[in-house]
């Protein structure tokens, strides 16, 4: 449908082509803007990951479905983009990571070329579509809409961008060099949108430090030479309906049991679980502190509860990342070792990509969630737990810093830089009534309704008319 509202573009594909079959990858974001546009109709660009046609439609039963426009990147120039720039310097500098950064001089000018491909091929569609928004995202396209102003296409639809991950402080985004130039991609837009307060804070400081010629209205608007842009925070939720819908599954819990039998993990033991990419901000090596002190302060723990980890090989082209994996496996052997027994391990790790029909069995079936990250843009993993608990008391061990903290002031909040205080933490709220702990998971639950993916698409679309609304009345 060439009229339809969306036209959304990221880096990652949507499907995967294996042969004449489509895949859906497991994932948050990408799955919920793919039901989003089957339902809804529109058109998806996106870099190739696997073979097939250029251009396909991606039918549906429930809606129009939408159509998949997919860009051909040489090799090389993909590589310095994405594992390059995007991965070795955005990522870790944006995280406020330093010591994982591994720049070369080349990366930026690939990844701005990248950006300018992108630019072209949007205009290219926008010749023949008419959206009611242009929705890029995230770290890697963050140049994207200053290439795309460029062409001059008539009648531009709004462009609104939205940053999946945190927007780091002054002293952070300088570690990048070209950091200007990345705040002048993001200004190059109608809206941004950060995951929470503190991110779009930070923004309007660096965009005030940095950039000339800008200035913050008192209504929060940035003014930009001759522009207007609204940044806002409007940080994303999961489709809770989903998941409670899959949680409560019989065929589903049955699949997340015969994950727990072959592990060893019998009918009825007690386990608390964690899933994350293996990535250094996932705080795995915290965890594992955190382990060590609940089983040394309470000994009475052992052979009672396991830490099922599904731990998810990520990024395995770069040296960072696999010397990370690496310290992972080692960190649950020395845990094990240091603590288990013939029949008992602290720590089961299982380095594959379940699906979320499993993870949901999986989730409402745990004892607790064990969310360690040290710093997250959002982590939809401890909503899904949540949306999954169907009226059970598993218990939420929410990092606070987490970007989903801040929507869930009253979780349980645990410090992952201080192993004590969360051991602690997770002793005393396990030794609580379940019924106490169920009561908790409903109100929790409430909040995570009321911010859910649904929220988020129309919560982008009403910024986008009320900003429609302050430029008509300038003019
Ligand atoms: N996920 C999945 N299978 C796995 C592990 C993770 O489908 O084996 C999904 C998970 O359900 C969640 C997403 O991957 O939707 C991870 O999102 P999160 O925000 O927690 O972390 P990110 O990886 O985006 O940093």
């Amino acid at each position: 449908d060439q009229n339809s509202r969306f036209l959304v573009v990221t880096n990652r594909e949507p499907i995967v082509i294996k042969g004449d079959q489509i895949k859906h990858p497991a994932g948050g974001v990408s799955q919920s803007l793919h039901r989003l546009l089957l339902k809804e109709g529109g058109i998806w660009i996106a870099s190739r990951d696997s073979g097939g046609p250029d251009q396909l439609h991606v039918e549906s039963s429930e809606g129009p479905g939408y159509d998949l426009e997919r860009m051909n990147i040489p090799a090389n120039l993909k590589s310095e983009f994405y594992e390059g720039f995007s991965n070795d310097v955005l990522w870790p500098a944006f995280h406020g990571c330093p010591e994982f950064m591994a720049p070369a001089p080349s990366f930026y000018s690939s990844y701005d070329q990248v950006n300018q491909m992108f630019a072209r091929k949007i205009g290219k569609v926008l010749c023949t579509a008419n959206p009611s928004v242009v929705w890029i995202h995230d770290y890697q396209l963050t140049r994207v809409a200053l290439w795309l102003r460029k062409e001059h296409i008539p009648n531009l639809p709004p462009l609104a961008f939205f940053c999946h991950i945190p927007w780091p402080k002054k002293e952070h985004l300088t570690y990048i060099s070209e950091h200007k130039e990345i705040i002048e991609g993001l200004l190059s837009h109608d809206l941004i949108g950060f995951q929470t307060e503190q991110d779009r804070e930070n923004f309007l400081q660096a965009t005030t430090s940095f950039i000339r010629n800008t200035e913050i209205r008192p209504d929060g608007m940035i003014r930009w030479n001759d522009r207007l842009i609204k940044a806002i925070s409007m940080p994303i939720g999961v489709d809770s309906a989903m998941f409670d819908r899959m949680a409560n599954n019989p065929r589903n819990l049955a699949k997340a049991h015969a994950i727990l039998t072959a592990n060893q993990l019998g009918n009825n033991a007690r386990f608390l679980i964690s899933v994350d990419r293996m990535d250094y901000t996932k705080g795995f090596i915290q965890r594992f502190e955190i382990l060590r002190k609940l089983f040394s302060i309470n000994p009475e723990l052992r052979g009672k509860i396991s830490l099922l980890q599904i731990a998810v090989p990520t990024r395995t082209g770069q040296k960072v990342y696999r010397n990370h994996q690496e310290k992972i496996r080692q960190g649950v052997l020395a845990i094990n070792q240091e603590f288990g027994d013939k029949n008992w391990l602290p720590i089961i790790s299982i380095e594959e990509t379940l699906d979320q029909e499993t993870l949901s069995g999986l989730y409402r079936l745990a004892e607790g969630a064990l969310i360690t990250s040290t710093i997250d843009g959002m982590n939809l993993v401890s909503q899904e737990f949540l949306a999954s608990q169907h009226g059970g008391h598993g218990v939420l061990f929410l990092s606070r810093y987490t970007g989903t903290a801040t929507i869930l002031k009253n979780a349980t909040a645990i410090d992952p830089l201080d192993p004590l205080q969360s051991a602690e933490t997770i002793i005393s709220e396990l030794a609580l009534p379940i019924e106490l702990r169920r009561n908790r998971n409903l109100s929790l639950l409430e909040q995570i309704r009321q911010n859910d993916i649904s929220h988020w698409i129309s919560s982008l679309m009403s910024n986008i008319s009320s900003y429609a609304n302050i430029k008509k009345s300038l003019v």
